[in-house]
């Protein structure tokens, strides 16, 4: 485990127990091998349990005084298999969780968390790039599904119209899923399948968003695209937590983001990869990967201004040959802390340590337990919906036409569901009132 404190000169201690190198390896200094031997573990036994660098989710208790970071997606916007699009989940002691940017393919990497869903019903967007809330109708579906029954609460910034803010993209996005909406309303619990909208000034500099239990979030306004993206600062129990979303090195950052315990801010692929890797040509690799982003030698810069008790790098693909030009480019202007961010690094931050690890998660999950108890299918939320659309959501009579008669192996399974439940589950259609 690797341990990172700030003494009163600001200068970063490193300690380095079990002679173990954490996920991170990419820190600066090089005072590794004294640490490693004064720490060096008295007795190496065959048989017992030792202490283990690696993160397994729902097996360690948070501190009152602690902030975990998970990265669930810190890739680009064509997502990969080995890493999902922007998202940070940022775990508190006082039992708050928030989200920052569900980019595409990130509601993988939470699911896999094992955290119930109505554990994770505050999202924060930093702007509307699919690679940063490409994975939000993911989220907002599935999380529903595997048992959360209170309302997603979502803020967002506004944008230079109507049309290119928050408010707009997600009434969008909801009436995008009407039919998959309409297709399970009346058959489960739908309290989850409602979405709070929050959408806030994009010029506000450091304007307070969010104030509960303790937490304040901030947004202040990032230079990205166009009009309409945001920066964000979390603050509680004496720790701050910022996220950049996507920008240009700006201002606002550098006044805000200062005093911070762990600062992730968007880092990309070095120009030369852009054309050699994404083939780009060299006029969009220099004005993607220098203007529209922050190149890493920008980033250095940022970091080297702020001076945050952590600086985490994300948004390139890391990979063994661009993840050398990205880290030597950050060098150049910055040799503080540091984390190249992948997907599942978890940091654990108090105000005397960060610990950075990875993550090592089950693949195969199912749903998490449940924070609060299901409701049956409700037919009156049926009726509602159907009202609302003006449209009966019964099969049509072509479509009945086509039912194939399965009944004789489908009714036993009703017969065996009452009896388990002492209770009786009439089979649909046997009477006229069971909403099916
Ligand atoms: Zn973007
Ligand atoms: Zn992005």
């Amino acid at each position: 485990m690797r341990l990172i404190s700030k003494t009163s000169t600001g200068t970063a201690i490193r300690g380095l127990a079990f002679g173990v190198v954490a996920g991170l390896s990419l820190t600066a200094g090089s005072d590794w091998l004294s640490t490693a031997q004064a720490e060096e573990p008295a007795e190496v036994s065959p048989v017992k349990a030792r202490p283990r660098d690696t993160y397994y989710p729902n097996t360690e208790d948070l501190a009152p005084d602690e902030m975990r970071v998970i990265a669930c997606g810190t890739g680009m916007p064509t997502t990969r298999a080995a890493q999902a699009a922007a998202c940070f989940l940022v775990e508190l002691g006082n039992g708050d969780k928030f989200l920052f940017d569900v980019g595409s393919g990130s509601a993988e990497r939470i699911s896999s968390l094992q955290i119930p869903y109505n554990y994770l019903d505050k999202v924060f967007l930093g702007h509307l790039h699919t690679d940063h809330f490409g994975g939000l109708h993911d989220l907002f579906i599935g999380g529903a599904l595997m048992g959360r029954n209170v309302p997603l609460r979502v803020w967002g910034p506004s944008g230079a119209a109507p049309e290119l803010g928050t408010a707009y993209a997600l009434e969008k996005m909801q009436q995008m899923l009407t039919w998959d909406l309409a297709g399970r309303v009346g058959l489960v619990d739908f309290r989850g399948y409602a979405m709070d909208v929050t959408e806030f000034d994009y010029k506000g500099e450091n304007q307070v968003v969010y104030e509960d239990n303790g937490v304040t979030i901030r947004s202040f306004p990032a230079i990205h695209a166009v009009d309409g993206s945001v920066s964000y600062a979390l603050e509680w129990n004496g720790l701050k937590f910022v996220f950049s979303s996507d920008t240009y090195p700006n201002k606002w950052f550098d006044q805000y983001a200062r005093d911070a315990d762990l600062v992730v801010h968007e880092c990309f692929v070095a120009v030369p990869d852009l054309v050699t890797k994404m083939r780009f040509s060299p006029e969009s690799a220099l004005m993607v990967g220098t203007q529209v982003h922050t190149a890493p030698e920008a980033f250095g810069k940022v970091m080297s201004a702020i001076e945050p008790r952590m600086a985490v790098a994300y948004h390139f693909f890391k990979d063994y040959d661009t993840t050398p030009a990205v880290y030597e480019r950050i060098r150049q202007t910055y040799d503080g802390p540091l984390s190249l961010a992948e997907d599942y690094m978890v940091w654990n931050v108090t105000k005397d340590t960060i610990r950075v690890r990875l993550a090592e998660v089950n693949h195969h999950t199912w749903a998490p337990p449940l924070a609060a108890p299901t409701q049956p299918p409700s037919p009156d939320d049926r009726k509602a919906y159907e009202e609302k659309l003006g449209v009966s959501l019964e099969f049509s009579d072509f479509t009945k036409t086509g039912y194939w008669d399965v009944d004789d192996v489908l009714r036993p399974i009703y017969q065996d569901a009452s009896e388990r439940f002492g209770r009786e589950f009439p089979y649909p259609g046997d009477q006229e009132d069971t909403g099916n």
